[in-house]
C-alpha cells in the first residue's frame, strides 16, 4: 500500500519553516503498512496544488496534503480543493460549532475570519479539528482519497493519532507488513563498513533493503522489509539482524534508533552508575545533550564549565603544575578534569574536555580543532587527543558525540 504526502506553504520553500509534518506522517503510517512513495513540497498557489495532487494521483490512491488551511488569504488549499473535486462552498453549522468550541477554550472570541473556517466544500466529507479552527477535509474521487489537513503540526499530529489514522486503517485495511530494525554502529567509516557486509548485502532477500545513514563518529544501518506475509517478514528481519551482529559484534552500541546520550543513559542506568562532565571547550553542550534525555537525573548529577584556568584549579583541583606546564590544552589537563569532576560532584563517571573550538586562538602546534577528551569510570581511565575540522559548531558538536562513544566504549570494557 503506498501514500504521497503534499506539504503546501510558502514558509516551506524559502527555509523559514522546516518540514516536520511529512516525517511525522511517514513515521505513523509505516508500521501500518503504508510506503510513502514521494513527498512533495508546493507553495500556496493554486495551480502548483492541483499539479502536485493531479501526479500524485497517478503514483499513489492515497494523497495528504497539511498546511494552507489558515483563515487569512495566504492560504488557499480549501478553494483549491473545491475547484479540484467540484461542488460548492457551504457553510457547515457542525464546524461552526467545533469552531466556537476551539476558541472559547483558548479564552479567545470568534471573528469574521475564524467563522469563515466553517464554510467547506460539499463534496468533502468532515472530521472535525478538535485542537484547531481548520476543519480537515476528507475527498473520494474514483476509489482515490484525499485528506487535506493543517499545517501546525501539533493538530496534524493530535487528529492523525487521535482520528485519521483508524479511519485511514479502516478504509484501505492494508495488507503489507513493513519493518524497521536499526544498529548504531561505532568505529567504522561508511566505506569500510560497506566492505565489511559486501557478503551479506549479498545475502538480503529483495524485499528488504539495507540503509547507511552516517553521523559524525556513528553509522546507523537500517534494514527496511515489507512483505505481505508478516511472520516471514519478521523472521527474514531476525535472521539477518542476528547474522549483522554477529558479523559487527561488540562495535554496534545500540539496536535501536537512539541518540549517542540515550545509549550512554541506559548503560549508565543498567550499570547503576553516575555521571558528571568537566567541559571546557564543549561549554556544557556535553551535559545539555545528556540533560535532553528525560529521565536524566538517575544518573547524571552535574557539570562543571571549566573555561578559565583558575576555574580549572579551583573547582576541579587541576594541578597549576600541569597548567603551567603542559597548558589547558592536554592530556594530564583533561586526565585530572575528569578525576576532579567525579570527586566534586561525587560520581562513578566523568567526561572532560579541553580543546580550541576556533576560529581564532589556534598555534602550530595546537591548531583550531585540536581537544582533548578524557573519560573516566571508577578506577579506569583513558584521554585521546583528536583534531576535528570545521567550524566552532562542528567541532563542539564532534567533541561532544566523541566524548560520549569514548566513555560508552570504556564502561562496555569494565567488567
Ligand atoms: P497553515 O495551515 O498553512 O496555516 O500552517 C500554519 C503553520 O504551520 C505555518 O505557519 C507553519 O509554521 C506551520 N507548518 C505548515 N506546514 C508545515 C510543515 N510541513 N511542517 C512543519 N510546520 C508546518
Ligand atoms: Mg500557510
Amino acid at each position: 500500500m503506498e501514500a504521497s504526502i503534499i506539504v503546501i506553504g510558502d514558509e516551506l520553500l524559502i527555509g523559514q519553516v522546516l518540514d516536520t509534518n511529512s516525517g511525522w506522517i511517514a513515521r505513523h503510517l509505516n508500521p501500518l503498512g503504508w510506503k510513502i512513495k514521494n513527498v512533495r513540497t508546493v507553495a500556496d498557489d493554486s495551480s502548483d496544488i492541483k499539479a502536485a495532487i493531479t501526479n500524485a494521483f497517478t503514483e499513489t490512491d492515497l494523497v495528504l496534503t497539511t498546511g494552507g488551511l489558515g483563515p487569512t488569504k495566504d492560504d488557499i488549499t480549501k478553494q483549491t480543493l473545491l475547484e479540484l473535486f467540484g461542488g460548492e462552498m457551504i457553510y457547515d453549522k457542525a464546524v461552526e460549532a467545533n469552531v466556537l468550541e476551539v476558541v472559547e477554550k483558548r479564552h479567545l472570541k470568534i471573528n469574521p475570519l475564524t467563522a469563515n473556517q466553517a464554510y467547506v466544500p460539499s463534496s468533502c466529507r468532515v472530521i472535525q479539528n478538535k485542537v484547531g479552527t481548520a476543519p480537515i477535509m476528507w475527498f473520494e474521487k474514483d476509489g482515490k482519497v484525499l485528506v487535506s489537513m493543517p499545517g501546525v503540526p501539533f493538530e496534524t499530529e493530535t487528529m492523525m493519532s487521535t482520528e485519521i489514522i483508524p479511519q485511514l486503517v479502516k478504509r484501505f485495511a492494508p495488507s503489507t507488513h513493513i519493518e524497521h530494525r536499526t544498529f548504531v554502529v561505532i568505529n567504522y567509516s561508511e566505506s569500510v563498513l560497506a566492505m565489511k557486509l559486501d557478503e551479506f548485502e549479498q545475502s538480503i532477500p529483495e524485499f528488504i533493503k539495507l540503509a547507511y545513514l552516517p553521523k559524525p563518529g556513528i553509522i546507523r544501518l537500517r534494514l527496511t522489509g515489507s512483505h505481505t506475509d508478516g511472520s516471514l517478514l519478521t523472521s527474514e528481519m531476525d535472521r539477518l539482524s542476528g547474522n549483522l551482529a554477529a558479523i559487527i559484534g561488540n562495535d554496534i552500541i545500540a539496536f535501536d534508533d537512539m541518540p549517542v546520550e540515550q545509549i550512554l543513559g541506559e548503560l549508565l542506568k543498567s550499570r547503576h552508575l553516575t555521571l558528571a562532565t568537566a567541559e571546557s571547550c564543549t561549554g556544557g553542550n556535553i551535559a545539555h545533550e545528556i540533560t535532553s534525555i528525560s529521565g536524566s537525573s538517575e544518573y547524571f548529577r552535574g557539570t562543571v564549565v571549566a573555561y578559565a584556568n583558575d576555574v580549572k584549579q579551583q573547582l576541579l583541583g587541576v594541578d597549576t603544575e600541569i597548567l603551567a606546564n603542559d597548558g589547558a590544552v592536554s592530556e594530564p589537563t583533561v586526565r585530572a578534569m575528569a578525576t576532579g569532576a567525579c570527586k566534586a560532584i561525587g560520581t562513578d563517571c566523568a567526561i572532560a574536555t579541553s580543546g580550541i573550538a576556533g576560529p581564532g586562538g589556534g598555534s602550530p602546534d595546537k591548531p583550531v580543532g585540536t581537544v582533548w577528551i578524557a573519560a573516566k569510570c571508577a578506577d579506569n581511565i583513558v584521554a585521546k587527543k583528536y583534531h576535528f575540522p570545521g567550524s566552532r559548531d562542528r567541532v563542539i558538536d564532534r567533541a561532544s558525540t566523541t566524548a560520549l562513544i569514548m566513555l560508552i566504549e570504556l564502561i562496555r570494557n569494565t567488567k
